[in-house]
Parts: C-alpha cells; sequence; structure tokens
C-alpha cells in the first residue's frame, strides 16, 4: 500500500513534469508572435457602437451599447499588447456629441456619428473597426458577421480575414463577409469594417455575447483576422 505521503509526493511529481513539458516552446515562434508584426505601429481606431444616449438594440438585461464597449475594450487590449496604436472612441457610457450638446435626439445622434469619422479621419488611421450587435424581431436567426466598406478592396481583404477566424474560433456560424452601408464605413477615408458580433434577440446567442470569456474569443479572432490582413498587406507592398 502507498502511504498518503508518498502519493502525495508522486502527485507532486507528476505535476511537476507536466509543467516543465508546459514550458518547453512547441514551436521556435509561437503564431501570436508572427500575427503581432502585422499591427505593429499601426493606427487602429475602434468604435464601440452606440453609447450615451442610445442604447442600441436591447432585449431585457442584454445592451447592445454595453456588450459592444466589453468587447473594444478586449480588442484594444490584443492590439495594444500587439503594438498597434488603439484609438478608442468611448471609454465609458457616454457617446461623442457629449452632455453639453442641445438639440433633438436625432441632432444629437448624427452630432455622434459625425465626431467618431471625423476623429478616425483626422488621426489619419490605418484602420477602423465598429463593434455592434445585431437584432431582429426573429428570434431564430444568429451568428456573428463582418461588413466593410462598399467597393473598397482593402475593407474587403481585412472584413474577410476577420470574418474566417469567426467562424474559425467561434465555430457558430457559417455567415461570410459583406459589404454594409453603414455611416462610419461610408464617411471614413482609411479602411473600415462593421462586426456584427452576434444577434441579442437570439437568447443563446445573447446571454453567449454577455460571457466575458465569448467576449475574449470574440476579440481574439477579429484581431487575429485584422494581424493577418495586415501582413498580407505588407507582403504584397514588398512584391
Ligand atoms: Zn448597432
Amino acid at each position: 500500500m502507498i502511504s498518503k505521503r508518498k502519493a502525495r509526493l508522486t502527485v507532486t511529481g507528476v505535476l511537476a513534469l507536466a509543467l516543465m513539458f508546459m514550458l518547453i516552446p512547441a514551436h521556435p515562434l509561437p503564431e501570436q508572435t508572427v500575427l503581432s508584426y502585422g499591427v505593429a505601429n499601426k493606427i487602429i481606431v475602434i468604435d464601440p457602437g452606440h453609447g450615451g444616449l442610445d442604447q442600441g438594440a436591447t432585449r431585457g438585461k442584454y445592451i447592445e451599447s454595453d456588450i459592444a464597449l466589453q468587447i473594444s475594450k478586449k480588442l484594444a487590449h490584443n492590439l495594444s499588447q500587439a503594438g498597434a496604436m488603439v484609438i478608442m472612441l468611448r471609454e465609458n457610457e457616454s457617446d461623442l456629441a457629449g452632455d453639453e450638446f442641445t438639440g433633438t435626439i436625432g441632432e444629437h445622434k448624427r452630432e455622434d456619428m459625425k465626431r467618431r469619422v471625423e476623429k478616425a479621419n483626422q488621426a489619419r488611421a490605418d484602420l477602423y473597426i465598429s463593434i455592434h450587435t445585431n437584432a431582429v424581431p426573429n428570434t431564430v436567426w444568429s451568428g456573428a458577421q463582418t461588413f466593410y466598406k462598399p467597393n473598397n478592396e482593402a475593407s474587403k481583404t481585412v472584413a474577410k480575414a476577420v470574418q474566417e477566424e469567426l467562424v474559425k474560433t467561434l465555430g457558430n456560424t457559417k455567415r461570410k463577409a459583406a459589404p454594409g452601408s453603414y455611416f462610419v464605413l461610408n464617411h471614413t477615408k482609411m479602411p473600415a469594417i462593421l462586426i456584427e458580433t452576434g444577434f441579442i434577440s437570439n437568447p443563446r446567442e445573447a446571454a453567449l455575447l454577455a460571457d466575458s470569456s465569448y467576449q475574449s474569443k470574440l476579440a481574439f479572432a477579429i484581431f487575429s483576422g485584422v494581424a493577418r490582413a495586415q501582413l498580407t498587406e505588407s507582403s504584397n507592398d514588398k512584391q
């Protein structure tokens, strides 16, 4: 019979061995390192959709402006870690028109949208990423989808790469990147994409979208797609 002390020592030994194997890198260059070069020193604007007076789509406790902000913060972290210069268009629940703006709700919204685009254009950003959640009356629809500035090849390239990563990472959608006629896509001067991260009108997907680890998966998939697309672009430059 093995004594309790001996058994404990054996368990410790196995754990130490397991830890040793975990510390030995499987590849000399981890994928993360390769991906990072693609966004280093790029100026990337992240636009967490809605905010302020406009909560976006809501279903019970699920609020689009909250979820968009949480995913955006995780994406900003990933991109910053990889050396990108990230400009977050909002860091809290206020919009860009601000409390001092007087006018109708419609005018307030238009001013907010105008300021988002102006900030990105003034910063001469390399890429604009807008984060939203979708909602429709029918509760069965689900799946993240990436939209791009119509008739713009660079935007399409990034959107396709992001969508491929979303499909691969989330494993719950087969949606494809598509052109989208959104204000922020139409009025920004740089490549621009808008990600509908999922449908909060679908109760199952709404719960996922509010879950911190699912948000991290979404953010990492978006980051990976952006990094891959930028890599492709810079390797094309050298040809
Ligand atoms: Zn939205």
